[in-house]
């Protein structure tokens, strides 16, 4: 690696390239030979891109530490100090009482020394030998006269045979004005902290300047750093107060790439689509399909409906096919929005699917809509009267030989308008005469390849057919920059509105037995009055047997004790399919008035009537989790209880429980939920090869998400190909796999 050439311009299209330092392996570096090239693999880090995108966890900042003179007695500090003696007395022979083996050091600082001690970890002596640099953390006591810290914790900055860093004045004290950054490591990499930080210096020196791929107006706009002062500011900075605007240059960067990817392969899918232009309105001005379906519904569409159908008439009619989003709280009425769309579809002639994850909801949703177009009509030029009925169909695993044969005819011959069912829809054998629509409820069920596979069907076997517009469904709302960032391929529709008279499920954490007697003293009550009560067993770890057997003896017992008298029924994963379906059966008519379930009543079950939900073991699930369980409930528009039993007191499952009882706003949990577990899970499967979002913060970089989105659409808008942008176009195929990269830059 040379030195960076002569520009002296902080950005602009010359200068050192990410990608030039892909292509150098770490043992380019000084030093780096084989062993330490292994234990920077342990960490991921191969190339000299990996290790200056390798960022501090966190930092000391050397100019706020307390120096050994203004240490007191009684307190816990933190000590950043040089290792200047080592003792370590081999235990005590002999038979009598040994005392435990102990570790003794002086350390110093500018202000003074301290004695250091460790019982019974003798490895101290080898962690921690004469001119280590290192923070010591714990409580300082007075001890013959001399200040003294017993057995803190440690954290080594530079190790004894590393010599002094710049600005550490070269005789092993720390200098002041010195920030050190603390790197991620792991137990297994012999590596120490201030050792990588030299390697990043190295790396950062002999790389000089960066070229930037940000155009330099953008930069300027969002006001974001260049890209060599964020790599210098994260790595080494001179202050605390350049560490955040270079993580959030790099944020950027990371959110950027991302989007670009996501814009570019929306637009991909376009350019290659043969979509197909749904009619929305009849030549001789009569009702179409859709018109007659709203119109014949109980209720009025809520304004949120009304704008999703909207949003969605409009994707149909265009000549692309949809590829959208429906994002709404348990409850909202997606389902109706769903069948909209379906039916728009079966307008033109076409065929719709409607794929759910579980057999239990597919067979309600099959239900369901047999309900909603039950009565609706389309033309038959073979029949008397120019029409038949609707014909809706249902096809799982479940779905007897005989009754699979004349569906699959159907969906061949056209008969079938409309599929529903599971995974079920994907195999081979399934072929449509003309898939016009897809639905695919609880999307985040389905991988991204499952949702391919359907879409796929409308070209059918010969690649021949069109593509069908694509509605993807999520009952768990996410953030709307993390739906940008996860689901950035998708456009986005949201029913923020519950349909009317819908009451909060008033909700409450219950903590001791006497609390808990308040949620079976209601389960009485409202079965009194003509309700009926969901109780919800612990997950138990292990297998489905065992959560069956808990979940047996659970109804067992509260029908011989709390809830004796009441019609308690079961309803758990092990049953046999028709087991399962007598009991859901009999809870939906009141002939049972409690239902005792596994999870499974997670998804999707709707009764009215039902008013009390009993979560037992709480804090065993997650945020999402207990939402679409409390979702369950209420659902007839008079008051519901959901009841949270847990004697946890565990910190993150309290706050997970107080959210609950705080808010029944799915979008406000699924912030509460990001910040609790991180971004991680919600990205899931969806972060490919190097993608990985290291620096953003999906809840506090909101912003950047925004930002990045807007100027990866204007980017792509004004420069699909990117070869105007010829240093983005690099970097992208850098962090997206070998695979996305064909597909997002194929001529
Ligand atoms: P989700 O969005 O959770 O899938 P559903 O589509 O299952 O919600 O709807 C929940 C319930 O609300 C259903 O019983 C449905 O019939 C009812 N519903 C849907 N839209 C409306 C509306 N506009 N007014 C009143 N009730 C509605
Ligand atoms: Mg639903």
């Amino acid at each position: 690696m040379t030195t960076a050439g002569p520009e002296e311009a902080p950005t602009g299209t010359t200068g050192r390239r990410l990608g030039q330092l892909a292509d150098l392996p770490v043992t380019v570096l000084r030093g780096v030979g084989a062993t330490v090239a292994d234990d920077l693999a342990e960490l991921g880090i191969t190339t000299v891109l990996d290790l200056v995108t390798h960022y501090p966890r966190r930092y000391v900042d050397g100019t706020r530490m307390v120096t050994i003179d203004r240490l007191a007695a009684g307190e816990k500090a933190t000590v950043l100090a040089t290792v200047t003696r080592v003792s370590a007395p081999p235990p005590r022979g002999g038979r009598g009482r040994r005392a435990p083996a102990r570790v003794q050091l002086e350390v110093a600082d500018r202000g003074g020394s301290l004695t250091v001690v460790f019982f019974n970890q003798t490895w101290r002596a080898k962690q921690l030998p004469v001119g280590t640099l290192a923070l010591f953390f714990g409580p300082v006591t007075l001890y013959r006269d001399r200040l003294q810290m017993a057995s803190p914790t440690v954290e080594v900055l530079r190790g004894a045979d590393e010599g002094a860093g710049d600005g550490d004045g070269g005789d092993g004290a720390p200098s002041t004005g010195r920030i050190y950054p603390v790197y991620p490591l792991t137990d297994k990499a012999r590596l120490t902290s201030a050792r990588i930080g030299r390697l990043v210096h190295e790396a950062l020196d002999r790389a000089g300047r960066f070229a930037d791929p940000l155009p330099e107006p953008a930069r300027r706009e969002l006001r974001l750093v260049d890209r060599t002062t964020a790599f210098a500011g994260i790595h080494r900075p001179r202050s605390m107060a350049q560490v955040e605007p270079a993580r959030r240059r790099l944020a950027f960067d990371e959110l950027f790439r991302l989007q670009l990817a996501l814009v570019l392969r929306r637009r991909r899918l376009h350019e290659d689509a043969r979509g197909i232009p749904h009619v929305t309105s009849r030549p001789d001005g009569s009702a179409t399909l859709v018109e007659q379906f709203t119109a014949g519904l109980p209720f009025p569409l809520t304004g949120a409906q009304v704008r999703a159908v909207g949003d969605l008439v409009v994707d149909l009619a265009g000549p692309l096919p949809m590829h959208r989003l429906l994002q709404g709280d348990v409850g909202a009425g997606k389902t109706v929005v769903a069948v909209a769309a379906l039916l728009i579809g079966i307008e033109g002639g076409h065929q719709g699917a409607l794929m759910a994850p579980t057999e239990v909801l597919a067979e309600q949703h099959a239900t369901e809509v047999r309900r909603l177009v039950d009565g609706r009509v389309v033309p038959d030029p073979a029949t008397l009267g120019g029409t038949r009925p609707l014909r809706v169909a249902l096809l799982t695993s479940r779905t007897p030989a005989s009754e699979r044969t004349s569906v699959l005819g159907g969906l061949a011959d056209g008969s079938v308008d409309l599929l529903v069912g599971t995974h079920a829809l994907l195999t081979d054998a399934v072929v449509f005469s003309s898939l016009g629509v897809v639905v695919i409820d609880e999307q985040h069920r389905f991988g991204v390849e499952q949702r391919a596979a359907l879409r796929d069907k409308g070209r059918g076997a010969d690649g021949t057919g069109r593509d069908p517009d694509l509605l993807v469904m999520t009952a768990t709302p996410i953030p709307r920059t993390a739906a940008m960032v996860v689901f950035g391929d998708l456009d986005m529709t949201v029913i923020d509105e519950l349909p009317p008279g819908r009451q909060p499920v008033t909700t409450a954490w219950l903590r001791t037995p006497l609390e808990v007697e308040e949620a079976w003293a209601r389960v009485r009550e409202q079965v009194a009055s003509g309700h009926r009560a969901f109780v919800v067993c612990p997950l138990v770890e292990g297998s489905d047997r065992v959560e069956a057997a808990s979940a047996t003896a659970e109804a067992e017992r509260l029908a011989a004790d709390e809830l004796a008298g009441l019609r308690v029924g079961l309803l758990h994963g092990q049953m046999r399919p028709a087991d399962k379906e007598a009991a859901m059966e009999a809870f939906r008519t009141g002939e049972l008035e409690v239902l005792v379930a596994t999870t499974v009543v997670e998804v999707g079950v709707d009764v009215p009537a039902a008013s009390v939900m009993v979560i037992e073991d709480a804090d065993r699930f997650g945020i999402a989790q207990l939402h679409q369980l409390r979702g369950r409930v209420g659902r007839g528009g008079e008051p519901a209880w959901c009841y949270l039993l847990s004697a946890s007191d565990a910190p993150e499952s309290a706050a997970r429980l107080e959210a609950m009882e705080q808010s029944t706003d799915g979008f406000v949990l699924a912030d509460v939920d990001l910040e609790l577990r991180g971004e991680g899970t919600i990205l899931g499967a969806r972060q490919k090869g190097r993608s990985d979002l290291k620096l953003a913060k999906l809840l506090s970089d909101r912003d950047l998400v925004v930002d990045a989105r807007a100027l990866a659409v204007s980017v792509v808008r004004d420069d699909p190909t990117l070869d105007d942008h010829p240093l983005l176009g690099q970097e992208l195929r850098l962090f997206v796999d070998e695979a996305e990269a064909e597909f997002l830059f194929k001529s």
